[in-house]
């Protein structure tokens, strides 16, 4: 089958599904095949279930009744019919990458933005090869502008998700040290990256730049770009306080966030720009931006009995981890405590990142440490406000003992650590 007439199809159902168990009636279900799974043995279950067309790509499982669509590869056919749907859609799309930072600023962009504009947005994290073509199905004619969030951990792949979107806009919100497993290096984090900005100066496309960032300035050069930062920029943003939630001020308007961390006022500024340059006016970039509250452990204040917490127990890689470290040093509190867990998919530079962190916190004893997982563990430590603990479990133990009173707190660790866990513990 051709792609436009799977389109034909497309536009006649009510959207796409990959998942029987969240399936609409008169959608179009792909089976999808992963690790895990296959696809192809929910096609009964989908139609059962009142799915309007089956796209299959194993022999056995397309049945001549019309309603199952046999294809060589079911991902593959998923992606170009989001290519197709795209450029059948005349709308400017906004695309962010980076190693950190994406989902806020992306969520921060779309609070703005949808303040004047009917948009379409990234759903949570659906940033890969799968979410992608996924977000762009879910725009049609009425949508005005696309955000889309794009994940890489290797080579290739924000290349291959730009051609995809192929987005007029783009926006990188960092390089760091994330995913070096599969990027092999800072550099390969680098290369991979920019790939969204070879994609752009190709096609005559621009980019949102941080000119407080020396790198994103170097690596954009010759590209059509939009800058912002604190001084003599197309959009100037000026940060009032970082003590609590930050609190920003832009056009002679503050405006309170509700996110904390020195880390996030690039996410904000970004948004304030993004905002300013499609020509949301102030007062509704301010009510976008205060509109938006962090969920899922990313950023959050909390506050617990007599302790407050820094909760950003999401995710952690190296460059995330001293930024929030740097930013906790400065944070008000006289008894604080850091309770950090292992930063995960580093490879062959584990060890050395996780020793980074510890030399730093023995340079800088701003507070009681305590370390969980097996690659802080295996850390050379000589100091005594840093204990080591080998898993959660061990580290439940002695907090139950002893909980921590009238603390200021952080948690900070790779998503599979699950540190969140703490909060049930004090
Ligand atoms: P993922 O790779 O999971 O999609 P992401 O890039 O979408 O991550 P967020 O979910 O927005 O990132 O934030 C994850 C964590 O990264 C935050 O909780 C915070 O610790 C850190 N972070 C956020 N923004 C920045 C930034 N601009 N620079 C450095 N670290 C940041
Ligand atoms: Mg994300």
């Amino acid at each position: 089958m051709n792609i436009a007439s799977l389109h034909n199809y497309f536009l006649q159902s009510s959207g796409v599904s990959t998942d029987t168990r969240k399936i609409s009636k008169n959608c179009m279900f792909f089976a999808l095949k992963g690790e895990n799974f296959n696809g192809n043995l929910f096609a009964q279950e989908a139609l059962d279930k009142g799915a309007f067309k089956v796209i299959v790509d194993e022999e056995s499982f397309h049945k001549n009744t019309g309603e199952t669509i046999l294809v060589e590869n079911v991902l593959l056919t998923l992606q170009q019919l989001a290519r197709f749907h795209r450029e059948s859609l005349k709308l400017p799309i906004l695309s962010l990458t980076g190693s950190n930072g994406k989902t806020t600023s992306k969520e921060l962009v779309n609070a703005v933005l949808s303040k004047k504009f009917n948009t379409v947005a990234t759903q949570g994290n659906l940033n890969n090869h799968i979410g992608v073509p996924l977000t762009l199905l879910a725009m049609n004619k009425e949508t005005e502008i696309g955000i889309v969030e794009m994940g890489a951990n290797h080579l290739g792949e924000i290349k291959m998700l730009s051609e995809i979107a192929e987005p007029d806009y783009g926006y990188i919100t960092n390089f760091g040290k994330a995913h070096l497993e599969g990027f092999g290096s800072l550099d390969g984090v680098v290369q991979g990256k920019t790939e969204l900005y070879q994609y752009l100066k190709k096609h005559n496309k621009k980019i949102f730049v941080n000119a407080e960032d020396v790198k994103q300035l170097e690596k954009s050069e010759g590209i059509e770009r939009i800058t912002f930062g604190t001084k003599n920029n197309d959009f100037d943003i000026q940060l009032i306080d970082s003590s609590h939630q930050l609190l920003v001020a832009f056009n002679g308007t503050q405006i309170q966030s509700n996110l904390v961390g020195l880390y996030n006022f690039a996410n904000l500024s970004a948004a304030i720009a993004i905002g300013a340059f499609f020509k949301v006016p102030t007062e509704k970039i301010k009510a976008g931006i205060e509109s938006y509250i962090p969920t899922n452990n990313r950023s959050q204040l909390i506050t617990k009995g007599t302790n407050t917490i820094l909760m950003d127990a999401y995710n952690a890689n190296p460059t995330s981890m001293m930024a929030a470290l740097e930013n906790f040093k400065q944070a008000k509190g006289n008894n604080k405590i850091m309770f950090l867990g292992d930063m995960f998919e580093l490879g062959a530079n584990a060890e050395t990142e996780h020793q980074n962190i510890v030399n730093f916190l023995v340079e800088n004893p701003f507070g009681k440490v305590y370390l969980t997982g097996s690659n802080f563990l295996k850390t050379t430590n000589k100091s005594s406000h840093i204990k080591q603990f080998e898993d959660f479990d061990e580290l439940k133990k002695t907090l139950e003992n002893n909980p921590p009173k009238a603390a200021t707190i952080l948690i900070k660790a790779s998503r599979g650590m699950a540190m969140e866990r703490i909060l049930d513990i004090i």
